[in-house]
């Protein structure tokens, strides 16, 4: 049995021609799940019996209980209690132009970056693409508004659950069901390079973020393990590719964390690495956690670095500050609720 959310629309159609039923049907249920929302086969009242019965001995519906949320002005986050009782967090966001959520990946993130909460568990599993399509329902359930964007950043690596991430992408894309314009969709990644070489393939125009933190190999090596598998040299080259190959402009996450990205030598090597580049950076002043020593480097240093980034013609914007006080950054509620 499969969840009946994992599934694209060529997916239904495959299983709907393999079982002699007409090929429109695939449509019809797509609108059932995702227009209408129902979650019984049985609602779905222009299907024959037959085929209702055929649906239910194959697919099943899952779901997923927000049993946590915390709310401040324009931002909530929700702790989510998945079948099997792992825990995962997605935050949303209100912004001028809509309602974004940023939805996680995986129980628990192998990638051990050092400042990041997320990464002090191991991963437990990958999600289900239905387990990211859900994430999506559920919150629009709750706040009973349509979620205009998505971004695949809260806790896991996107390009570490590869082949669920572009279901979830196909399903939620398909015009005539939730409909997120891929413009609309960023998918983060710590620089997995083999997984940016098969996305840039990818018929779709997702937004491609890059958590970068570092202007050379030499710091970005302490900070994120993944810097020695694929160093920087290689993850450039790879950005230039993408980029030449039609990718959209690329965001560049960099966190800034006292004493060790912030200063302008820094700023000046990371505008000469960027050079060329369709890119922008977002400096992100860290969100400091109780269990790890890094520290938020000061405002006064978050604007030196940004006057010098703007100087060298670097397109750049400092992240507005979403969340602090609630415990929004990466992994940080998951991490309360099971310490
Ligand atoms: N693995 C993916 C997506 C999840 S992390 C990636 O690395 O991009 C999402 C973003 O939050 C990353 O840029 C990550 O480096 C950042 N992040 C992690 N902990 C943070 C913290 N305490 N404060 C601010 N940003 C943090």
């Amino acid at each position: 049995m499969k969840s009946i959310y994992s599934m694209t629309i060529a997916d239904l159609e495959t299983f709907l021609i393999e079982n002699e039923e007409k090929k429109y049907r695939a449509s019809q249920i797509m609108d059932w799940l995702y227009i209408k929302r129902v979650n019984t086969f049985n609602d779905m009242s222009n299907l024959s019996k037959s085929l209702i019965e055929l649906l239910d001995k194959n697919f099943y519906f899952d779901s997923m209980e927000i049993i946590k949320e915390q709310k401040d002005d324009d931002v909530s986050k929700y702790l989510i209690k998945l079948n099997d009782g792992n825990l995962i967090e997605a935050v949303l966001m209100n912004h001028n132009y809509g309602n974004s959520l940023c939805i996680s990946t995986q129980v628990g993130c192998n990638m051990g970056c050092k400042f990041c909460e997320s990464g002090r568990r191991k991963k437990v599993r990958d999600l289900l693409s239905s387990e990211l399509v859900l994430q999506i329902l559920k919150i629009e359930e709750k706040i009973n508004k349509r979620i205009s964007h998505v971004v695949i950043m809260g806790i896991g690596e996107p390009f570490d659950n590869y082949d669920n991430l572009i279901k979830f992408i196909e399903i939620v894309n398909y015009s005539k069901g939730i409909a997120l314009g891929s413009r609309h969709i960023t998918v983060s990644t710590c620089g997995v390079v083999p997984k940016i070489k098969e996305f840039m393939k990818l018929p779709f125009q997702v937004n491609l973020a890059i958590s970068l933190h570092a202007p050379d190999d030499n710091i970005r090596n302490k900070i994120m393990p993944i810097s020695k598998v694929y160093n920087m040299d290689l993850l450039m080259k790879t950005l230039k590719e993408y980029l030449n190959n039609g990718g959209r402009r690329v965001t560049f996450e960099y966190i800034m964390l006292d004493g060790i990205n912030d200063s302008m030598e820094c700023a000046s090597n990371l505008a000469k690495l960027l050079k060329g580049i369709n890119c922008y950076v977002n400096l992100i002043p860290y969100n400091e956690t109780e269990n790890i020593g890094f520290k938020r480097s000061s405002k006064e240093q978050i604007m030196k670095f940004y006057d010098k980034l703007k100087k060298e013609k670097v397109n750049v914007t400092i992240r507005r500050e979403f969340g602090g006080n609630i415990d929004a950054a990466c992994g940080q509620l998951r991490s309360k609720e099971s310490v």
